[in-house]
């Protein structure tokens, strides 16, 4: 099969043909349509997320078909349209995987980091991890962006606990906040979203979705918000979002990895203004096996049709660079069978 392949750091993924893998009796071989590309993936290739296994697939957005299923599998069929997501598999039995918080477990695996991911065209995977994508999805190149920016946005909605009707931020407008936005939206109706992102695109895009407010990460938005989900790697707009939520507003940094190139602007913290009067701040670490069938379900009900740019598996080097050089065109998706 064909692969795209991280065989060492700071080079580009190499094409590489490998042999089929094949499923344990509790996996499922899925033959991939589509993966969705991320900036996880940026760091994994340039170190900044060391790899744990080397080489490795990346790509931790793939949907396909299921071609072949381990003698123990029951939860899918052959034929079946299914999707993985970051979670790989965790150890089941330890105090956050009893409690549904796969995501803590401290043997979390990361789909195309600890093992082979999506940029391929096939891949297995245990069926405990797996999902089925659903029938209102016709178009599988949609739904390769919920399954990372999608599912793990959701878990950040989540911890946020917004209740209708107090002001909500968003920093940053991309793949995760962008669908996120629709969430807030049908849920909590009478919430006035603000929107605060470094991009013209995003602001464009933000301002057709229909935000209330859209700015610059310095702008005073309208009025303090209770909750904002905080999606921008750098320091300086995350003082900015302490200094605008509320006494008592809660914080979610939904982000595996922050810029410590302008760690000094923590320097500009100030304790009266941006913490005092129990503000919150939470991280957002990974996404559980909940996160992903809520999120799923509601997708569909939604339903959220992420914008995406196609790119051939042979162009991931491509479609990575241009992320990295901030060419947005919606979420970036390798078609791959
Ligand atoms: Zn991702
Ligand atoms: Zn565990």
């Amino acid at each position: 099969m064909k692969a795209m392949v991280l065989t060492a750091v700071n080079k580009p993924l190499e094409l590489l043909d490998l042999p089929r893998p094949e499923p344990l009796e509790d996996e499922i071989l899925i033959k991939i349509l589509y993966c969705g590309v991320c900036r996880t993936e940026l760091d994994q290739i340039e170190g900044r997320i060391y790899p744990p296994k080397l080489p490795v697939i990346p790509g931790h957005q793939p949907v396909g078909i299921v071609e072949k299923i381990g003698t123990n599998v029951s939860k899918f069929k052959i034929g079946d349209i299914v999707g993985a997501t970051w979670l790989y598999s965790s150890c089941g039995y330890c105090e956050f995987c009893k409690k549904g918080n796969e995501n803590l477990c401290k043997q979390f695996k990361g789909t195309g980091c600890h093992a082979d991911g999506g940029y391929a065209e096939y891949m297995v995977i245990s069926e405990k991890y797996a999902f089925k994508i659903p029938s209102a999805y016709t178009d599988f190149s949609k739904v390769a962006p919920l399954l990372c920016g999608g599912v793990i946005g959701y878990r950040s909605l989540k911890l946020a606990n917004i209740t209708d009707g107090e002001p909500v931020a968003l920093w940053g407008f991309g793949s995760s906040n962008h669908q996120l936005f629709q969430i807030i939206k049908m849920k909590y109706k009478h919430s006035p979203i603000f929107v605060f992102t470094r991009n013209v695109n995003e602001q464009e895009l933000a301002m057709k979705m229909g935000a209330e407010w859209v700015g610059w990460i310095d702008d005073k938005p309208p009025k303090n918000v209770n909750k904002a989900i905080y999606t921008i790697p750098a320091w300086l707009p995350f003082i900015k979002a302490l200094e605008n939520l509320e006494r008592g507003g809660r914080l979610i940094i939904n982000l595996i990895r922050m810029n410590d190139d302008d760690k000094i602007n923590l320097l500009n913290i100030n304790y009266s203004e941006h913490l005092w009067l129990e503000k919150e701040i939470k991280t957002v670490a990974n996404v559980s096996l909940a996160d992903a069938e809520e999120f799923l379900s509601i997708a569909a009900e939604i339903p959220i049709i992420p914008e995406v740019q196609i790119f051939n598996l042979e162009e991931a080097n491509l479609a990575l660079l241009e992320l990295k050089s901030g060419k947005i065109k919606g979420s970036k998706v390798l078609k791959i069978n």
